[in-house]
């Protein structure tokens, strides 16, 4: 069955689906403008501009409705009856000119990206080659030397050399965070130099096909390295793998962030791990389901997700360890595979 056709079967009115990753994700239709109305059943209307009629003539199982450039403006005067729309994502003036039609506009939320969420055999293959291809990169960047470049220096080189591995394009902006700056979980790659004796954490990921992998991993300059990092380190570790082992489907998103911030907590550093346990991969680097004290969700198998916990010591620096794995009945297939002991690069 399509994408499209197992929509279809969950609506009980027409959604509008204006989430540009959804509508790539429901009918491989990649556009910087465009709007899918499917309605129960399946039938679907692929909405455009004339900058994508040719691709969007051949997209499968829709039929195709040309558009001005001010999409909305015009799929409003065409929508009739009750129609969804994606609340989460839709700014508040396109919704402004939907709502000048004749249609009932009914909030929603996550329909798509619930589904989205779980990931068949095929996605699962490309989102492990993506996680292959940043493993490698990474790896040939260790065999170089650090100490002495700049953060912003590294970040370029592996990103040269993430290419070179067969990556299609980051998948965000590779984080290469030395000494303090590590203490920042998003630090973005500064021209400080890294120094020996410190820690270097680096988050970095590519698309592949579409689809993002997120790994983070935090590396030693050698040297003599403070006591607070190196202990930081071990029991930011040591949750990470807590957490790897403990995660399967069934349990809810809270419950699994609690996995890893227990011994956390226990050690100490509770005040110093600020952000949530993971979040869902895919298409986005950031997706449906969150992993998280607040997070909603309960883990379905086929979820794909990060489990990254931090520990960042303000003016000292910080320790990240990310895989990014597959939600299964009774554990995770974790796909990231680069080692996780502390690391000495030169
Ligand atoms: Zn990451
Ligand atoms: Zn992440």
């Amino acid at each position: 069955m399509t994408r499209l056709a197992a929509l279809g079967e969950r609506l009980e009115s027409p959604l509008l689906v204006t989430n540009l990753t959804n509508v790539f994700y429901l009918c491989g239709f990649d556009s910087s403008n465009a709007a899918l109305l499917v309605r129960p059943g399946g039938e679907t209307t692929l909405y455009t501009d004339f900058r994508y009629a040719e691709a969007a003539r051949a997209v499968p199982g829709v039929d195709v409705e040309m558009t001005k450039r001010a999409l909305t403006l015009d799929v409003g005067e065409k929508l009739k009856g009750t129609v969804q729309f994606e609340a989460d994502v839709l700014p508040y003036l396109e919704w402004e000119r939907l709502s000048a039609g004749k249609a009932k506009l009914v909030p929603t939320r996550g329909i798509v990206d619930g589904v989205r969420a779980i990931k068949d055999d095929e996605e699962v293959a490309t989102l492990r080659k993506a996680a292959r291809i940043a493993d490698r990169g990474l790896e040939a960047l260790t065999a170089e030397t650090w100490v002495g470049r700049s953060e912003l220096e590294l970040a370029w080189r592996l990103h040269e050399l993430l290419h070179a591995h067969g990556a299609q394009e980051l998948a965000f902006p590779s984080i290469v965070a030395s000494g303090q700056n590590g203490a920042l979980p998003h630090a973005h790659p500064t021209d400080a130099i890294v120094e020996k004796g410190s820690l270097v954490t680096v988050d970095w990921g590519v698309r592949v096909d579409g689809y993002c992998s997120d790994c983070t991993r935090t590396f030693s300059t050698g040297g003599s390295l403070p006591d607070e990092l190196r202990r930081a380190y071990d029991v930011c570790l040591d949750a990470q793998q807590k957490a790897v082992a403990g995660i399967r489907a069934g349990i809810t998103g809270v419950e699994a962030d609690a996995i890893a911030r227990d011994p956390i907590t226990a050690a100490g550093f509770g005040g110093n791990f600020g952000h949530g346990l993971g979040h869902g991969v895919g298409l986005a680097v950031h997706e449906a389901p969150r992993l998280s004290t607040e997070s909603t969700d309960t883990l379905e198998a086929g979820h794909c997700v990060t489990i990254e916990p931090g520990i960042y010591l303000p003016d000292v620096g910080g320790v990240r360890i990310e895989d990014m794995a597959i939600v299964r009945d009774d554990g995770v297939d974790v796909l990231t595979s680069f080692r996780k002991d502390l690391i000495e690069v030169r």
